[in-house]
């Protein structure tokens, strides 16, 4: 049996790894693909000691960090689809039926891209409707596409696509941008950006693939803009179905709710990250670092506690 098991293979869940491996902890770190919401990263500049770093070689680099703690550490590729209580710790079955036994668990399961939920969406998806600018400009050069949201997601999407797109698109609900001014001031330097303000997208449109999306309320005119390609950037929902099945409780906003220790509502089960109501919503590589790090000295004082 694992001290403690971390679900999740993103920034939150590799800090706790290496966290509760300086506090001689065994750990099992399981998920379905490594690196998390980071990977989506294009380039960050806010996680200190690195000016500007790829989202992807950052995590990387927490990543090796995490396993260099081997034996201690252990990382498993897979999905994890029930987990129960069982005496005082915790069981988990893989697909496939492999089960995990821990003292202690922490979720760090991030978050899932929203959908927009408007015609076409669905129909298109993987057709020139995909959920991550930064992933998939690439396929996009010399092409016209459309990036909607207005909070760093969307607004960074722009900037990076624009770097290979023709033209862009910048579609978004309200006239001002919730993004962090940096990339607010990136995309208006950018002269293939175009602010589409105060529109939403009422329906995705194409053939065989994405040929246009239509607005709500004309846009120069014309309430359909002809695009090869639409990134959905409208923000995330936690991943909180594994918490759920042990009883864990969430906020008003649908996060797992923690306490200041990470701690949720059933002893020895924390969180951290993305997934949580913590750092005040606040999705930043510091703050899931941060959160990672109190989860494991809750679980240390949990585990010192005999409990
Ligand atoms: P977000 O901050 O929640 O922003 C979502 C955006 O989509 C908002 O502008 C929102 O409009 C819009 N939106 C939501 N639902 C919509 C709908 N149904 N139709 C049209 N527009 C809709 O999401 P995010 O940009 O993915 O960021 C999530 C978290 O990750 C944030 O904490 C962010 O700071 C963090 N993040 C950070 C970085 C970075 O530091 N470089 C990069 C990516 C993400 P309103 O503004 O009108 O609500």
């Amino acid at each position: 049996m694992k001290d403690v098991l971390i679900v999740g293979l993103g920034c939150a869940g590799y800090t706790a790894a290496v966290y509760a491996a300086r506090y001689k902890l065994s750990v099992l770190l399981v998920g379905a693909e490594e690196g998390g919401m980071g990977m989506t990263a294009a380039e960050v500049g806010n996680w200190p000691g690195e000016i500007e770093i790829r989202g992807p070689d950052l995590m990387e680099k927490f990543k090796n960090h995490a396993l260099s703690f081997a034996p201690l550490v252990e990382q498993k590729i897979g999905r994890i689809e029930k987990v129960e209580r069982v005496g005082d710790g915790f069981r988990a079955t893989l697909q496939g039926g492999e089960t995990i036994e821990a003292k202690t668990i922490i979720f760090a399961t991030g978050s899932n891209k929203k959908h927009l939920g408007v015609p076409g969406e669905d129909t298109f998806a993987g057709k020139g409707v995909t959920y991550c600018a930064t992933c998939d400009a690439f396929f996009y050069r010399n092409k016209v596409v459309a990036v909607l949201g207005g909070g760093d997601s969307a607004v960074e999407g722009a900037a990076i696509a624009a770097q290979v797109a023709a033209k862009v698109y910048l579609v978004h609900r309200r006239d001002s941008f919730r993004a962090e001014p940096y990339w607010v001031e990136k995309v208006k330097e950018k002269t293939n950006i175009e602010f589409v303000l105060e529109r939403n997208v009422t329906e995705i449109l194409g053939e065989l693939k994405v040929t246009g999306i239509k607005l709500d309320k004309p846009y120069n005119g014309q309430d359909v803009l002809a695009v090869d390609g639409v990134f959905i950037e409208i923000g995330s929902t936690p991943a909180v179905d594994l918490p759920l099945q042990l009883g864990c409780a969430l906020d008003a906003k649908g996060h797992l709710q923690v306490d200041e220790g990470m701690r949720t509502n059933v002893p020895g089960v924390f969180g951290a990250g993305d997934v949580t109501s913590g750092s005040n919503y606040f999705a930043q590589f510091t703050t899931a670092a941060g959160e990672g790090t109190v989860a494991v000295s809750s679980v240390f004082h949990y585990l010192q506690a005999g409990k």
